[in-house]
C-alpha cells in the first residue's frame, strides 16, 4: 500500500497544467475534511474510554434508580467492561490510523514523499495528542456523568458497525490476557473524597454499615472543617488557680473541679502561663524532696499553647500530639482568653460525647419532635437531632448563642422564639447564662403559621 502513493503521484502529475490543480486542490479539500471529521471521531472514542470508566459503579447505579434517561444503557455497556473497551480501542485505532493515512498521502502530493511522511507523522501527533486525546479526555474528566450518557448511543452503534472486528479482537485480548496472566480488570480504582462519603451514606442505606460507624466515618470527614471554638470549654466554665496560690489550694480546685489538669494564671485569665497536673502535684507535695514551707506552684507549670479560636482541631490535634500536650488554651483575636481545650474535646468529635458520671446528655430527646439541649451545643448538633435548619456558620456557634442573636438582649427563663417552624424555650438561665433550651419542631407548618412564624423571626422574643 505505501508504494502506491507515490504512483498516485505520478498520475496526478501526468495530468495537464489545468487539470492537475483541480486534482491536487480537490484532493486536498478532500484530505482536509476527511481528517477533520476523523480527528472528532478519534476525540469522542478518547472521551467514552474515561466517562465509561471514570464514572463509578455506585453513581451509576444510583442514576439508574433515579431513572435517568440514558442510564440504562451506559448500565448495560459497563456490564461487560473488557467488550466495551475493545470497542473504544477498535474504534480510536481506526480513525487515527486513517488519519494519518489520509495526510500522509496529501502531504505527500505537495511536499513529496519523505518530506510528506514526516510532515504528516508529526503534525497528526500533534493533532491527535491536543483534539484527539487532551482536550476530549479533560471534558470527559469534568462531566462524567453526562458525558457518559450523551455518547452512549452512538457508542452502541460502533458496537454494531464494527461487530466482526469487535467480536475478534475481543476473542485474541482475551487469548493474550490469559497467557500474560493478566486478570483483565480494566477499571481502574480511581477514587475522589466525595465517593468515599458518597459510599459511606450508601453503606449504611443498603446496611452494609452500623449506624455507629455511619455516624463515626461522617465525624470523621467533618473533623478537618471543624475548628476550635467549636469545640472548647468556654471561659466561664474553666476552672484555673492563680500562679501565687499554694500547693496544696491548686489540689483542692482540681478536686472540687474534676478536672485533672488545671491552667495557672497571673493576674487575670488573659495571663495564663501553663497548666499543672493533679498527679504532680500530689507527687511534690507528698514525695518531693522540697521542704513543705519552700515549695511553689511556679515550679510545677509546664508549658501550654496559645491557640486562636479559628484553628482546625485537625491540625491543632497533631501539633498537641507532635508537643505531647494535652491542653491548650484558646484566644481570640485580640488575645483575650476564650476558653481551653483538651485532646478529649477533639476525639469527641470523631466518637460522640465522652460524659462523666452526673453530666447530663448535652441533647436529650423529649419525644420526636422536641430536644432539651444544654446551652454550649453546637446549632450543626441541634439541627442533626431534629433535622431542622437553624443557621451555621454566623457570628454564633451554640444555640445559646443563637438566642441571644435573634433577642439582642439577655433573656429570662419562660422566654420563647420562633424560628423557622421551629419553637426554642429558655429553660434555665444562670445569672446571664443560657443554661438550658427546649426545642420544638412544629407538625406542618400551614400558610398562616408560617406567616405568624416570620413575625415572630422578625420581632426575636415574645
Ligand atoms: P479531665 O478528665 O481532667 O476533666 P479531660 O481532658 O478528660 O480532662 O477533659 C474532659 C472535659 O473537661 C473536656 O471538655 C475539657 O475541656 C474539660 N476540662 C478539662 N480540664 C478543665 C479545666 N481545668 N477547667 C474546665 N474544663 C476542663
Amino acid at each position: 500500500m505505501a508504494f502506491s502513493l507515490p504512483l498516485e503521484i505520478v498520475l496526478v502529475y501526468e495530468v495537464p497544467v489545468v487539470g492537475l490543480e483541480v486534482a491536487e486542490s480537490t484532493v486536498t479539500i478532500f484530505g482536509a475534511v476527511a481528517v477533520a471529521v476523523l480527528i472528532a471521531l478519534s476525540g469522542f472514542f478518547s472521551s467514552s474510554e474515561i466517562a465509561m470508566f471514570n464514572l463509578p459503579k455506585h453513581r451509576l447505579e444510583g442514576m439508574v434508580e433515579d431513572d435517568i434517561a440514558g442510564a440504562e444503557l451506559v448500565k448495560k455497556l459497563k456490564d461487560d467492561p473488557h467488550r466495551l473497551l475493545v470497542t473504544i480501542l477498535v474504534g480510536n485505532n481506526i480513525v487515527n490510523i486513517a488519519m494519518s493515512s489520509i495526510a500522509t498521502a496529501v502531504l505527500s502530493i505537495h511536499f513529496g514523499g519523505l518530506l510528506g511522511v514526516i510532515l504528516a507523522t508529526f503534525g497528526i501527533t500533534a493533532i491527535v495528542l491536543l483534539f484527539g486525546e487532551s482536550v476530549p479526555k479533560s471534558y470527559a474528566v469534568e462531566n462524567t456523568e453526562s458525558w457518559a450518557i450523551r455518547i452512549s448511543k452512538p457508542l452502541k452503534g460502533t458496537e454494531y458497525l464494527l461487530f466482526p472486528l469487535i467480536v475478534l479482537f475481543d476473542y485474541l485480548t482475551r487469548q493474550v490476557n490469559k497467557l500474560t496472566g493478566s486478570t483483565g480488570a480494566i477499571e481502574s480504582p480511581y477514587v475522589t473524597r466525595d465517593e468515599i462519603q458518597e459510599m459511606i451514606e450508601s453503606g449504611e442505606r443498603e446496611g452494609v454499615l452500623e449506624e455507629e460507624e455511619h455516624e463515626m466515618l461522617t465525624r470523621i470527614f467533618r473533623f478537618n472543617n471543624t475548628i476550635v471554638k467549636e469545640v472548647m470549654t468556654p471561659r466561664l466554665d474553666m476552672t484555673a488557680v492563680p500562679k501565687d496560690a499554694g500547693i496544696d489550694e491548686a489540689i483542692e480546685t482540681c478536686i472540687q473541679s474534676g478536672h485533672a489538669r488545671i491552667p495557672v494564671y497571673e493576674g487575670s485569665l488573659d495571663n495564663v502561663q501553663g497548666v499543672v497536673h493533679i498527679r504532680d502535684l500530689v507527687r511534690d507535695l507528698n514525695y518531693g524532696e522540697t521542704e513543705t514551707e519552700d515549695l511553689e506552684l511556679a515550679d510545677l507549670i509546664q508549658p501550654t499553647l496559645h491557640v486562636p479560636e479559628s484553628k482546625n482541631i485537625d491540625e491543632l490535634l497533631t501539633e498537641m500530639r507532635e508537643n505531647r500536650m494535652h491542653m491548650a488554651i484558646v484566644i481570640d483575636e485580640f488575645g483575650t482568653t476564650e476558653g481551653l481545650v483538651t485532646v478529649e474535646d477533639m476525639i469527641e468529635e470523631i466518637v460522640g460525647e465522652i460524659l462523666k458520671t452526673g453530666e447530663d446528655e448535652p441533647v436529650e430527646e423529649l419525644d420526636e419532635r422536641t430536644v432539651l439541649v444544654r446551652g454550649e451545643v453546637n446549632i450543626e448538633d441541634v439541627n442533626e437531632a431534629l433535622e431542622i435548619d437553624l443557621p451555621e456558620g454566623e457570628e454564633f456557634e451554640t444555640i445559646a448563642g443563637f438566642i441571644f442573636n435573634r433577642a439582642g438582649r439577655l433573656v429570662e427563663e419562660g422566654e420563647e422564639i420562633t424560628y423557622d417552624g421551629v419553637r426554642i424555650t429558655v429553660e434555665s438561665v444562670e445569672n446571664t447564662r443560657i443554661m438550658k433550651a427546649r426545642l420544638h419542631k412544629f407538625e406542618v407548618p400551614s400558610e398562616d403559621e408560617s406567616d405568624v412564624d416570620d413575625d415572630a423571626t422578625d420581632d426575636g422574643v415574645e
